[in-house]
């Protein structure tokens, strides 16, 4: 992946080729194509090579309390010369988002960022939702107009375009549940909860007055919830600390959705990964990919290595679909997958990678990097194995020392965040 740094040394990751015309967060080597044994799924264009960097999508909407003094609230990077919001003190913005409408809805409702956290922040990705659905329209009847058409069209269509607001709003509505379990019993009261919360803003009681379109904008919330609550994506840091029953007190930083992201289907021999970076979503290619060729990444990194038993098990009962991918299905690339390969262990590369269990600055952490690209495309000719696997492993390792680093290491505040006194 190539990188730039600007003064502030935030890295800002680039794709590997022109983006697309209508998926500007795709190189122009991608395509989502939809059927019905894969529905929306990503398809490479041509041969793509290892270590490309594919995918670079700015999260649809995050949340990120943690982070919210670091980044804009409107685009949840970090970037220079943040200002906080006059009125509640709660919001950071760049100066190019300085005085963005979606705020002043929100500023109203920051505030009571008070009590259980887990529910202030869901309620604020709610509401991020709500205004952008809003904002992409012109009028509530424009809005009204298109969700019902939306509704009546096909429910897995593959977008035509994410280059414009109404676009992405489009393809956030069609994202489709992959389960209807977890039913959480107390949501339809949490649901109204906010619902009420919204409403009760006068700025917002204004656009919906009717009793019609008081009762469209529930039914919006009802299915906003469903779609976040299953794509949502969350990264937490553990605060050194124990709980009540000495279980360690995890804090979220980002929880997070990017359209893009949700269009990769799972495999167990993935030719790619999807990393989070400072609110943007980075897919970068592994293993050697085809023209035509599918472009799957591995939806929970612990089961690589499982056996097929274990791994289908593991993807039930954690995602609710049974695993039918390439891997799950081809006895041959199973066992090779499980298997050593000798060149791979006894390379010098591969060995010091394994070696320096630790990372302790930064330059080791991008030598480590570097060398696992390396070793996948010195390597890209074996189909798979087990060094294979360990390598990408240690990818997805690294890219959540460099999540934690870029956050919580440098946080402030790390492992107090229920200490913080709000003005
Ligand atoms: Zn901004
Ligand atoms: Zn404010
Ligand atoms: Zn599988």
């Amino acid at each position: 992946m190539e990188k730039e740094t600007d003064r502030s040394g935030i890295f800002e990751p680039k794709l590997d080729y022109a983006p697309n015309e209508m998926f500007p967060c795709f190189a122009d080597v991608l395509k989502i194509e939809n059927n019905h044994q894969h529905g929306r799924h990503v398809v490479a264009k041509e041969d793509i090579d290892v270590g490309k960097t594919v995918m670079v999508d700015q999260s649809y909407f995050a949340e990120t309390f943690n982070l919210k003094y670091r980044r804009c609230g409107i685009f949840f990077r970090e970037v220079e010369n943040l200002k906080p919001c006059n009125k509640c003190t709660f919001t950071m913005f760049c100066p190019r988002c300085e005085g963005n409408s979606f705020h002043d809805i929100e500023c109203d409702v920051n505030p009571t960022y008070f009590g259980c956290l887990s529910f202030a922040s869901f309620r604020m990705v709610i509401i991020r939702s709500i205004l952008l659905a809003m904002n992409a329209f012109d009028d509530i009847d424009q809005l009204i107009a298109a969700v019902e058409e939306i509704l009546s069209s096909d429910a897995v269509e593959a977008p035509e375009s994410l280059s414009d607001p109404q676009s992405k709003y489009r393809a956030f509505f069609k994202l489709q549940p992959n389960s209807k379990e977890n039913v959480d019993e107390k949501l339809p009261q949490k649901i109204y909860l906010i619902y009420r919360l919204l409403i009760g803003q006068s700025k917002v009681s204004k656009i919906f007055h009717s009793e019609a379109s008081k009762r469209f904008l529930m039914h919006l919330f009802g299915h906003h919830v469903i779609v976040i609550k299953n794509w949502i994506r969350s990264d937490r840091y553990k605060t050194g600390r124990k709980g009540l029953f000495n279980e360690d007190i995890e804090v979220y930083y980002e929880h997070r959705i990017s359209i893009t992201a949700s269009y990769f289907n799972h495999s167990c021999s993935p030719n790619a990964y999807i990393t989070a970076q400072n609110g943007l979503n980075i897919a970068v290619v592994l293993r050697p990919v085809r023209k035509n060729e599918q472009l799957c990444v591995t939806y929970d990194e612990q089961i690589l290595m499982k056996p097929k038993t274990e791994r289908q098990r593991d993807l039930q009962s954690k995602f609710k679909f049974q695993c039918k991918c390439d891997r799950c299905k081809q006895p041959q690339l199973e066992s090779s997958t499980l298997n050593s390969n000798l060149r791979i262990k006894l390379d010098p590369i591969f060995q010091s990678i394994f070696e320096s269990r630790s990372v302790h600055d930064y330059q080791t952490f991008l030598s480590l990097k570097a060398n696992a690209f390396g070793l996948l495309k010195k390597y890209k000719k074996v189909a798979w194995s087990a060094e294979v696997y360990r390598i990408i492993y240690s990818l997805y390792t690294l890219a959540l020392m460099e999540t934690e680093t870029a956050t919580a290491g440098s946080m402030p505040f790390t492992g107090h965040i229920f200490n913080i006194t709000f003005d």
